[in-house]
């Protein structure tokens, strides 16, 4: 019997993705469960050698595509395999400045292990700067997988104190608002009324986890304004974002600066990296600078900082950008004819290099709850349709 149907059959007994692992396989052609051995470029193969034009990218990191030769040499060619914890190598060093150089909010950066701790982390340094205890966030954003970012449910200040998503400890929803996405009216409301105990505003500058939702004109702005009437930090989540939106970010192409932003995916070019960062004075709080403590193990370790850099250094070269959102076009357009021919139309949204797909109206939708009710049956159809097709989208809906 073959791994895929030891698996199959595990699935259909309603083990997840096998006896071992939590973890549930996607259904492929024919129903199966779906397992890649082989990547490379744009391209993903199945364990049963169907190859497919990859349009998920391992979730965002691979934006130079698969087994990248330059960043397989680079980690190769790294000999150090220890750990800086403490004492910055080089490489961590340059990746700081590049990073610094190409983000407008960033005067310093703190190296993580993923996109999860770096919000973990900018929260953290928030609460330690301002001495607050309470959070914004908005519906639909997604932060990370820590138990204080996972309420995505609710909105409005009644949310306070109501954990919203099973498994949230109520004392960790206590502190979290969630506020509807764009709705800047909802958080000046929130602000007046208990603007002294929110110690940061947290967004997705553009709602990449609701597909990909722009931000109304004035939201990010707005949001810069109440933060600085309020004494609230403002953290722009570009763990999605960075160096997708435009090279600098969201905050780049929208021109709106926050005090602290987050990063991972494509920093880290397929390995474990994240970072946060921004105003050197929010900054100097970390220890042994400041009071708040901040480490991780394996922080800034050599592999993937070998990794990042070098991803971080194709990218910026002159005109990567520009051919990287040509390329997000072409692909649009081909999934838009594909959708038609399938009889399954949408509608699309492309900020820079980053795009998403919704069966309804783009414009209407402001709530995660709203795009799975719109979007999950077709999207499931579109998705199997593409996939018998060889094509390999982001099956986020189901
Ligand atoms: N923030 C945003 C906007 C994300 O999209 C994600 C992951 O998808 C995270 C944070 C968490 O990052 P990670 O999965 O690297 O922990």
């Amino acid at each position: 019997m073959s791994r895929s149907e030891i698996l199959f059959n595990s699935a259909q007994r309603h083990i997840p993705g096998g006896v071992n692992s939590p973890v549930r396989a996607f259904r492929g052609v024919g129903g199966t469960p779906l397992f890649f051995k082989h990547a490379e470029g744009a391209y993903v193969v199945d364990e049963d050698d169907r190859r497919y034009v990859d349009y998920v990218g391992s979730w965002g990191p691979m934006i130079l595509g698969h087994s990248h030769p330059d960043v397989l040499e680079a980690v190769r060619a790294q000999l150090v395999h220890g750990l800086s914890y403490g004492a910055p190598t080089a490489l961590e060093t340059e990746m700081a400045e590049l990073i610094c150089s190409l983000v407008p909010s960033m005067d310093m950066v703190r190296m993580v292990s993923s996109g999860t701790e770096a919000t973990m982390s900018a929260i953290r340094l928030a609460r330690g700067y301002t001495g607050r205890d309470s959070i914004i966030k908005f519906e639909g954003c997604y932060h990370g997988h820590s138990d204080s970012l996972l309420v995505k449910a609710g909105s409005g200040a009644l949310t306070l104190g109501v954990p919203s998503s099973p498994g949230v400890p109520a004392a960790f929803a206590k502190h979290t608002l969630t506020l509807p996405y764009n709705d800047l009216a909802a958080v000046e409301q929130t602000l007046a009324e208990v603007g002294q105990e929110i110690a940061c505003i947290i967004v997705e500058p553009v709602a990449g986890n609701m597909n990909c939702v722009p931000p109304v004109p004035g939201f990010l702005e707005g949001l810069r304004r109440l933060c600085d009437q309020h004494g609230v930090v403002l953290i722009f989540d570009e763990v999605m974002t960075g160096f997708r939106v435009a090279l600098g970010g969201a905050q780049a192409y929208y021109g709106v600066t926050p005090d602290l932003s987050t990063f991972g995916k494509i920093v880290g070019g397929g390995m474990p990296v994240g970072c946060f960062g921004g105003k050197r004075v929010i900054m100097e709080q970390i220890a042994p600078l400041g009071p708040v403590y901040q480490a991780g193990t394996l922080s800034g370790n050599p592999l993937a900082m070998a990794a990042g850099l070098t991803t971080l250094k194709l990218i910026s070269q002159p005109g990567f950008h520009e051919s990287l959102t040509d390329y997000t076009r072409c692909m649009l357009q081909g999934l838009t004819e594909r959708a038609q021919a399938a009889g399954i139309p949408f509608v699309t949204t492309q900020v820079g290099a980053m795009f998403g797909l919704y069966f309804s109206s783009a414009d209407s939708i402001t709530s995660f709850a709203e795009v799975m009710a719109s979007d999950a049956e077709r999207f499931k159809r579109f998705f199997h349709f593409m996939l018998e097709g060889g094509v390999y989208l982001a099956p986020s809906a189901f």
